[in-house]
């Protein structure tokens, strides 16, 4: 099978789908493997690299127009479907709840596509979940960017001149980037606050040492997949109030919550802000689906009543080598997952789960039913 990667096109995406690591592994399992020049220039892998993994480099335009199964970190220019081989495989982030005008011309062209954020969070999916690899990393950036940023140290020091108490860390949602903000934030030494709307996470944000903080919304739960389930506007109303004081103390504010294929839930007013310690900084990792916090802006950094607000884009690409290692590897395990090794073909059985889940168009259909039903 011939696997291609174009570079990233996006100036902002410093991630690679495939790592001359990865690049390696597909060659020794019998693939060709196409790389355009200088695709790897942002994780540090030289064309050179590439050769050496046994991967050949590629004029773009031939990558697209002849590769079986093309990766990619994000969704493609709209230009270069059209020119794919009908048949091929296209596998990426593709934000397909956004994205619809991919979908259909995915459709239209009939290349398979597969969506990184549809691989579901089972147990057995778990070495392909890209959600999870890149938002453990955001996770942990997330709390080294707000300390760099913030004009005090976190942990407590006590020295004869005098004695530093620990700064305050609150994370809002403890998901998987949740969590590890949590973990990251307690290596350095802070103190750690943390609220989800699903109580589950409780015994999880405990076992970090951090403290759990209770606020009774009624019924919140979770879907079966393990998702938050969207609040009601008066549960919200009531989770701002109550976390408002904490907010007021704290010196760093992750918010991380988000509600799978919706808008991010707005969970930090301006009011909240008005409340809040001059020079502390919070970091909304939900900027790219909405925004958990009023005012922040998608790739900047802006201050509200002396307090910073950090709306930067792409954590996950900010570490972009461990990034790319772990979002190849992703993909690698998928192509491995669905590689059959005695036919020599590439075999998406719709009936599996996690095809079911994860491919979005085949052979000129919208199989995805979620998706489906939103182009219907
Ligand atoms: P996510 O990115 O969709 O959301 C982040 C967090 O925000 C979640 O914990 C969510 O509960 C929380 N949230 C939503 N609304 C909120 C609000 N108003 N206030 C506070 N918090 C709010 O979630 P995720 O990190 O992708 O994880 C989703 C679930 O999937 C978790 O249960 C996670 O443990 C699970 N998971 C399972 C596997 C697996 O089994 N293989 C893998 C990864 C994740």
């Amino acid at each position: 099978m011939r696997i291609g990667m174009p570079r990233e096109t996006e100036s902002f995406e410093t991630r690679v789908a495939i790592t001359p690591a990865t690049a390696q592994r597909l060659v020794q399992k019998g693939h060709t493997v196409n790389i355009e020049s200088r695709a790897g220039k942002s994780i540090q892998a030289t064309d050179e690299d590439y050769k050496n993994a046994g991967a050949d480099i590629m004029d773009r335009q031939d990558i697209l127009t002849s590769s079986d199964v093309i990766l990619r970190v994000l969704p493609p220019p709209p230009e270069e479907i059209p020119v794919m081989k009908r048949d091929a495989v296209h596998i990426s982030f593709l934000d397909p709840f956004q994205r619809l005008d991919l979908i259909k011309l995915f459709r239209e062209h009939n290349i398979t596509a597969v969506s990184m954020e549809m691989i579901p969070r089972s147990t057995i999916a778990q070495k392909m979940d890209a959600l999870s690899s890149q938002a453990n990393l955001a996770g942990y950036v997330a709390v080294i960017t707000a300390a760099e940023r913030l004009n005090k140290i976190l942990p407590m020091m006590m020295t004869p001149a005098g004695t530093i108490a620990p700064c305050r860390v609150f994370v809002i949602g403890a998901g998987v980037a949740g969590l590890q903000a949590i973990a990251t934030a307690k290596r350095l030494g802070a103190r750690v606050d943390a609220f989800d709307t699903r109580p589950v996470v409780e015994e999880q944000v405990a076992s970090l040492g951090a403290k759990f903080i209770k606020i009774d919304l009624g019924e919140t739960g979770q879907t079966k997949d393990g998702y938050a389930k969207k609040l009601t506007d008066e549960q919200l109303a009531q989770q701002r109030a109550a976390m408002a004081k904490i907010c007021a103390q704290s010196d760093i504010v992750i918010t991380t919550a988000q509600i799978f294929g919706k808008k991010a839930p707005l969970i930090i007013t301006k009011d909240m802000i008005q409340d809040m310690k001059p020079g502390s900084v919070i970091v909304d990792l939900a900027v790219e689906s909405g925004g958990n916090v009023e005012g922040s802006c998608i790739g900047e950094e802006i201050e509200l009543n002396q307090v910073r607000i950090i709306g930067l884009r792409n954590l996950p690409g900010r570490v972009s080598v461990h990034a790319s290692q772990m979002y190849a590897q992703n993909l690698t395990n998928f192509i491995e997952t669905f590689w059959d090794e005695q036919e020599k073909t590439f075999r998406l059985d719709l009936s599996d789960d996690i095809c079911q889940s994860a491919v979005v168009t085949h052979q000129g259909q919208i199989v995805q039913e979620r998706i489906k039903a939103l182009t219907t």
